[in-house]
């Protein structure tokens, strides 16, 4: 049994910092609120260096000493390389901005950012005894999920709104879990979960539901810092839905500050939700720290379809100490956007991703975003798991080819 360097110390409530012993199978701590995995940062610091780091293997187990996970024998490995950043150079042009880079997440696992979460959750349900897991989910996580508790031999149950795309559906079932289709929201999904705990026995793995989640969204930070060779973007448009992965990268700067791998310079986080579904955003505007639920959420970008999210406080404080702020767009603007990168940059988007270059573009013209500030935007699941519209003609091949119709195309 090969033993990780671990450093977690104990979880904490992220409301009241209340502290949780580590090593238990924790859910939701007593205030309701999503426990945060804290490490001992000076040992941390003392066990591996950005020197050590370069040599190793380019997959997010590179940061394994920011994780909690003890055993190596519990990591459930499905490819987790690291991804891309793409410039975009043209849209830069176009748009006479800085730099535009594009974090592209889709060359993930079940072609999603949701591994970088799932494989941490599943690894520590593992180490923690866990048999079956349950999870709510409009599809990239759910897809996850199932790949990752396959691999790993925990049994599976997940509930999407009936309206989930359907190659979500389809990979999620087909990835050996057990799939329920509800008609209603992926909030109502996840009561379904959290109120069948003891009929079913299932562990509940909701977005911030449990503390792992955020540690491998976490990863996110840790790497594109590091690929920036330890610098930050001036400003992080991420599509935002639960948040996970907003709120990891915010931990992510934090730690690594506290090491003295970057300094005190954070992005702007600017959290990027759609017209039809922005809870975050009203509460950004109106002052709040908590958001109220989104009546009838409706939009093309079903990853960020959540109408309501637990860490909806951290997601707001992470945006307000950054400077940044939170931002709707409307569907329309999305698929301009998501058709633009496609064809002027040759990168597949998918809508939620869309969504950050729509913000970006709405927000150069608003003054909100600087012309000369670097921005990341994230991608955060492989286009082509969502539908294209595309134009083509046909050949009737009994017919002679017709090659004015072909060049009139
Ligand atoms: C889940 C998801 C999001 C939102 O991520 P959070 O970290 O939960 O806010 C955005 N885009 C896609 C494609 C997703 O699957």
């Amino acid at each position: 049994m090969k033993e990780f360097a671990t450093f977690v110390t104990h979880l904490e409530c992220s409301y009241t910092g209340k502290t949780y012993p580590a090593d238990q199978l924790h859910g939701l701590s007593e205030a309701g609120k999503p426990l945060l995995v804290r490490y001992d940062l000076d040992a941390l610091a003392k066990a591996v260096s950005k020197d050590e780091l370069r040599n190793r293997i380019p997959e997010f187990w590179r940061y394994r000493e920011f994780l909690p996970i003890r055993k190596s024998e519990n990591v459930v490995r499905l490819g987790e390389l690291m991804t891309p950043i793409l410039p975009a150079n043209k849209l830069q042009q176009e748009l006479a901005c800085g730099e535009i880079l594009i974090k592209d997440e889709g060359r993930l696992p079940t072609g999603s950012f949701k591994a970088r979460g799932l494989a941490l959750a599943v690894a520590m349900a593992k180490e923690l005894g866990v048999t079956r897991m349950a999870m709510p989910t409009n599809g990239n996580a759910g897809a996850a999920l199932a790949a990752y508790c396959s691999r790993a031999g925990i049994e599976t149950y997940v509930f999407c709104p009936e309206d989930t795309p359907k190659v979500n559906i389809e990979e999620i079932a087909f990835q050996g879990a057990k799939t329920f289709l509800a008609n209603g929201y992926i909030n109502d999904c996840g009561k379904i979960v959290g109120e069948g705990k003891d009929a079913m026995g299932w562990f509940d793995t909701s977005t911030l539901k449990e503390p792992y989640r955020i540690e491998g969204k976490k990863t996110m930070g840790l790497e594109l810092a590091e690929q920036m060779n330890w610098q930050v973007p001036d400003v992080i448009l991420y599509p935002t839905g639960g948040g996970t992965g907003l709120i990891g990268m915010w931990k992510a700067f934090n730690e690594l500050e506290a090491i003295g791998w970057i300094g005190s310079k954070r992005p702007r986080m600017v959290a990027v939700q759609a017209e039809g579904c922005a809870p975050i955003v009203k509460a950004f505007e109106e002052g709040e720290r908590h958001a109220e639920p989104w009546q009838d959420a409706a939009t093309i970008a079903a990853g960020i379809r959540v109408p309501a999210a637990v860490g909806d406080f951290l997601i707001l404080d992470a945006v307000r100490e950054s400077d940044g702020f939170a931002v709707a767009v409307s569907d329309e603007a999305i698929n301009v956007a998501h058709q633009e990168c496609a064809t002027k940059e040759g990168i597949l988007l998918c809508p939620e991703g869309a969504a950050t270059l729509a913000a970006l573009k709405q927000e150069l013209l608003s003054g909100r975003i600087k012309s000369d500030e670097q921005v990341m935007l994230f991608n955060c699941a492989t286009g082509l798991k969502y539908p294209m519209k595309s134009e083509h003609k046909t050949i009737d091949l009994t017919q002679p080819i017709d090659y004015e119709f072909i060049k009139g195309a």
